[in-house]
């Protein structure tokens, strides 16, 4: 039997020795997956939110109760949906199934054709046989995937911009999940992958730019998406047209417990007019690596006294493709440039501008490759 004193200390060098064993595994990894480290950061902040929203309901579902009982005869005089968290009011009923519409009409804007919940597949599959499958019964498609419906007048016509580099595996995955939908919420549309050459850190922000302005040579466009490329949505109901204001779609992803990060989150799937979005001069274009082009297109949106829309309750869920992720270095410059949004949106974004992209059409959507630096951005003095 060992000694009481030799057995303390044996436990206490067990105990330094896990300590020890525990920092430093915490040090690779706060070293090594500063992306991780933000999405964690993202996940406690997700579950304080949920917190305190769950708090502030139950508050004020007491106080409705006291107001209704206050001034309702019998207290059951409107139905009230406790379930409702967003400000904006529900959407309205959707048309009957069957519902006739002519060619010559706008296309309806809520067909029970779609459904709601959508079946999410992730599952790898090639270019090659989505475009087969896709393209069934619809060989004539002209290059580059242009879509109308032929029943009706589309309501909007759609952009799809993607910016993306070594991701080359979510592409069939996205246009497998989404075409579908877009064709059946009757909209024109089309994608635009936009993919970044050279080696400078990912730059999602200037890759709309450059999307919008090649797109705007094919077509009038008047809505725009501006979509993420692993970001699958998980109910058909959650409508890509646009609105008199920018739309955040995006609002509950599964990698942030499926809650609002923060109130301006702007990430993910977001989108605007045209005009709204030459109005904000664009995306910025001194965001390179991951994080912070977002908040700034907020900032934009908001200075140009536009507010932002949301779809209503469970229609902003997505899920995200977790495999291929080629980490992109996090964009530690963010904050500061943040603090001058204002300033620097009149001389940085669609306007200052230069790029030569290579165009290439595929049957189901157009691919543009860009090579970016800085030089192609000049800012001047603001
Ligand atoms: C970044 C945003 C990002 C958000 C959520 C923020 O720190 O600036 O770009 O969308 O985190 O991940």
């Amino acid at each position: 039997m060992m000694p009481t004193h030799l057995r303390f200390r044996r436990r206490s060098f067990l105990g330094l020795l896990f300590l020890f064993s525990l920092s430093t595994s915490a040090l690779y990894f706060i070293y090594s997956a500063p992306g991780i480290v933000n999405e964690y950061v993202f996940m406690v902040q997700a579950r304080g939110i949920q917190l305190r929203e769950n708090v502030r309901n139950i508050g004020s579902q007491v106080l409705e109760q006291v107001v209704r009982g206050a001034y309702s005869v019998n207290g059951t005089d409107y139905a009230y949906d406790f379930n409702v968290s967003e400000s904006e009011a529900p959407p309205t009923t959707y048309l009957p199934e069957g519902f006739t519409y002519l060619p010559s009409q706008v296309c309806p804007e809520r067909l029970l054709s779609m459904k709601g919940k959508l079946e999410v597949n992730m599952s790898e599959v090639s270019l090659e046989e989505v475009e087969k499958s896709l393209l069934e019964g619809e060989p004539n498609r002209t290059p580059g995937g242009f879509w109308k419906p032929k029943d009706c007048l589309p309501r909007w016509k759609v952009a799809i911009l993607v910016p993306f580099r070594n991701r080359h595996e979510h592409l069939p995955i996205l246009l497998r999940h989404l075409v579908p939908v877009l064709q059946r919420q009757r909209l024109q549309f089309a994608f635009y992958f936009v993919e970044q050459g050279g080696t400078e850190p990912f730059n999602r922000a200037m890759l709309f730019n450059v999307g919008f302005k090649e797109a705007m040579k094919d077509l009038d466009w008047d809505c725009l998406v501006f979509h993420d490329v692993d970001h699958l949505m998980e109910n058909d109901r959650n409508y890509y047209g646009c609105a008199d204001m920018p739309r955040h779609f995006a609002v509950k992803l599964d990698k942030y417990s499926y809650m609002l990060p923060y109130t301006e989150f702007f990430g993910g799937v977001s989108g605007m007019t045209v005009k709204q979005f030459k109005k904000i001069n664009g995306f910025p274009n001194a965001f390179w690596g991951w994080g912070g082009e977002d908040d700034d297109l907020w900032n934009r949106v908001r200075y140009a006294n536009y507010t932002v829309s949301r779809p209503h309750g469970e229609q902003g869920r997505y899920r995200s493709i977790s495999r291929h992720h080629r980490g992109e270095v996090q964009f530690l410059g963010r904050y500061s440039l943040l603090r001058h949004s204002k300033e620097r949106q009149k001389v940085d974004g669609l306007l200052n501008l230069n790029y030569s992209p290579l165009v290439s059409r595929r049957p189901l959507y157009t691919n543009i490759t860009v090579r970016l630096s800085r030089e192609l951005a000049p800012v001047g003095d603001y």
